[in-house]
């Protein structure tokens, strides 16, 4: 799982509980109480430092790595969705194709976490020379199998990539999901050409959505999400490691929105993240939360034509005039004149 070279902050000590895994400080602010998942709650402290959150109690590794494994939480072929969710998820890689060739000429590129590889396979059909990295030898050997693409475990990016070898990296919410944050950044530092861009997109924990949903919030997540990023703590992570800032994304038609509509949904008291379940795979639809089911798609589908469309419009409120996007993209490119 997320482990740089075997190390792991946060579970090993119980006074780790307390202590921000990216400044050290101990932080006893808790911003979300009692969220529930897969049978256990935890709690999301906060460091007003920089501003981040932190999911408490920190899962083992061991007990990670069994929620990621196949048929819990993507199929063999690393497929998770019905397919017309399949191929509007292609449309949406493209699109991320585009935005990225804003910034940045073809070249290497690097997907951090890249899942069964179809971003990294729509940029090798468009000239782009590719890599994935992903977390445990099963989600490996699975995404290499998948497109042929390279792919390598993340406890190999040290031994195995080179300074300086990528123009591009990508962690499409990825820095959510790993232990320690600051080594995932400075690896990306490291193999990134000077110049090069980094492209990062996490959930946003200071966003409207988050508010509202509090325990609700669809892309709170837990115990996968580790960390819970703000658009400020995200920045200034980035800066103390010589980013700099290019363009920030604060609306995303494909997280966004959902996020408005599962959390409105979760917040009227239908069984949690139902009605994104029922958009899984069968055999992914896992007992994350307990409830009845039947009722429960029942309100969805009377609630749906009046909620839709209010997610719409709430997303584009917060993101657009409040500028807290329940989610964020960030691109930044590593400086030329600092070391990093
Ligand atoms: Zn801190």
């Amino acid at each position: 799982m997320p482990i740089m070279d075997g190390r792991v902050t946060g579970h090993c000590n119980h006074d780790m509980k307390w202590t921000c895994t990216i400044c050290g400080n101990r932080v006893l602010n808790v911003i979300i109480k009692n969220a529930k998942s897969v049978g256990s709650q935890y709690d999301i402290y906060y460091c007003d430092q920089c501003m981040v959150g932190k999911t408490t109690p920190v899962i083992p590794p061991a007990d990670l790595a069994k929620l990621y494994s196949r048929e819990v939480y993507r199929s063999e072929t690393g497929k998770r969705f019905h397919g017309p969710i399949e191929k509007v998820i292609y449309i949406w890689r493209l699109h991320r194709k585009k935005r990225i060739e804003k910034h940045a000429g073809k070249g290497k590129i690097l997907d951090i976490g890249c899942g069964r590889g179809l971003f990294l396979d729509i940029m090798r059909t468009h000239g782009w020379t590719v890599m994935g990295v992903e977390f445990g030898q099963e989600a490996v050997e699975d995404a290499s199998n998948a497109y042929g693409i390279e792919v390598i475990e993340e406890t190999r990016m040290r031994s195995t990539l080179l300074d300086e070898e990528f123009d591009v990296i990508t962690m499409n919410h990825v820095l959510e999901h790993v232990y320690n944050p600051v080594e995932t950044i400075h690896e990306c530092s490291r193999t990134l050409k000077n110049g090069g861009l980094l492209v990062i997109s996490v959930p946003n924990i200071l966003s409207w959505q988050a508010s509202f949903g509090n325990r609700d919030w669809f892309h709170l997540d837990p115990p996968y999400h580790l960390h819970h990023f703000s658009e400020q703590g995200l920045t200034k992570l980035l800066q103390n490691h010589s980013f700099s800032i290019q363009e920030v994304r604060r609306f995303d038609w494909e997280y966004n929105i959902f996020g408005w509509l599962q959390t409105l949904l979760n917040r009227a008291g239908i069984r949690k993240n139902l009605f994104y379940d029922s958009l899984k795979m069968k055999i992914l639809r896992t007992k994350q939360f307990p409830g009845r089911t039947g009722w429960g798609l029942f309100w969805t589908v009377i609630l749906l034509p009046f909620m839709a469309p209010l997610a719409l419009m709430l997303s584009l409120a917060e993101s657009y005039l409040l500028n807290k996007g329940g989610t964020i993209e960030i691109y930044a490119t590593k400086s030329r004149d600092l070391p990093g």
